[in-house]
């Protein structure tokens, strides 16, 4: 019988490393690791947070208990007793020594940024080594399919990669992985809360990076703004997208197929060839508007994956 691409990990806090105003990498470890599966790029994993009023302690037990099975029987839980499900990016992968860092971004720790903490950026403010949390992840001996990846470039052509700080860990987790040649190919563009925050991936090996502090010398732009200019202007300047025949513009929210969806989630099923793959993914309406500029200069829905990473005023829905 297939056994399922993931599953769930008990582990335990052994790094905290503040990296800079609003990032800190908090590495996890644990036996339970040695057998985990990360495949790289924008691998995606759960961090599994206590319900309200539970204790970490309950929650490794609780999952212990649920096994392999444990989605339906989180998804039957009652809804105060669940244990809260957010959504992370694993940055690095070490399952020979069973540790993986994730880069927790801190909701409103940067100057000028007065965004709301939510449990998982709260969680991450305040852990320290010896904390114990559940995640759910790619298992290495899983034979179902892989689970968790949307990076899937063709072969050939250029690559765009653009994000807010929540898409950065998964950005720099790419560039590192870029052989040479696709580097050269790329530009990454990463609008993040103050120019402190500006974290410099291991190796890009020759990519583009540009950084967009919305904290600047004029004042704080709205979220999002940055982002969606430098990729509005990087299309203009042609310098992406082969000269195609402009799309009538996507109007606005009315008729977007995407609007009555949580969150945007919109990747292809298989990558087609072309000019250009194009990869965003941050706060959702921000995504909505980068895919309606993209898909608008052309670029068809197969080289395209956009992601919303969150919702702003929203929590993940757990
Ligand atoms: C595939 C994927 C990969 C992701 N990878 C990462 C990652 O590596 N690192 C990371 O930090 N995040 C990442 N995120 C985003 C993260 O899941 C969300 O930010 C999540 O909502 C955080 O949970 P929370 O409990 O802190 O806040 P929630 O309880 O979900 O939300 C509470 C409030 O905070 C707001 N909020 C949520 N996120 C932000 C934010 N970033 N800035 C400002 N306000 C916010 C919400 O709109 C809501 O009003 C990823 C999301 C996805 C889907």
């Amino acid at each position: 019988m297939e056994s399922p691409g993931y599953r769930t990990f008990a582990v335990e806090v052994s790094r905290v490393q503040r990296l800079c105003p609003s990032f800190t990498r908090i590495t996890f470890s644990g036996d339970d690791l040695l057998g985990f599966g990360a495949c790289g790029a924008d691998q995606r994993i759960k961090v599994v947070l206590p319900a309200p009023g539970r204790t970490a302690a309950d929650l490794v037990a609780t999952c212990r208990a649920w096994g392999e099975d444990w989605y339906p029987q989180w998804l039957a839980a009652p809804g105060d007793q669940r244990p809260l499900l957010r959504t992370y990016t694993v940055r690095g992968a070490r399952p020979c020594l069973g540790e993986v860092d994730v880069d927790f971004v801190l909701h409103g720790a940067a100057p000028g940024d007065h965004a709301a903490a939510g449990p998982a950026s709260r969680w991450a403010m305040t852990a320290r080594p010896g904390d114990q949390l559940v995640v759910v992840g790619p298992d290495r001996p899983g034979t179902g399919r892989a689970w968790g990846r949307e990076w899937a470039p063709p072969e050939g052509g250029r690559l765009l990669l653009a994000g807010d700080e929540t898409a950065v860990p998964a950005v720099c987790a790419v560039l590192e992985a870029l052989e040479p040649e696709a580097a050269r190919r790329t530009v990454a563009l990463l609008e993040v809360p103050c120019a402190e925050d500006a974290l410099q991936p291991v190796a890009s090996g020759g990519a583009a990076v540009r950084w967009l502090p919305r904290q600047g010398p004029a004042g704080h732009a709205a979220h999002g703004s940055l982002l969606v200019d430098a990729v509005r202007s990087l299309l203009d300047g042609g310098g992406l997208v082969a000269p195609a025949p402009r799309r009538p513009a996507e109007a606005g929210s009315t008729c977007d197929p995407d609007a009555d969806l949580d969150v945007l989630w919109d990747v292809p099923e298989a990558v087609g060839s072309g000019d250009l793959y194009a990869w965003v993914a941050g706060e959702a309406s921000v995504v909505r508007d980068l895919r309606r500029l993209v898909r608008g200069a052309g670029l068809p829905k197969t080289s395209l994956a956009a992601m919303g990473y969150w919702k702003a005023g929203r929590s993940e829905a757990a």
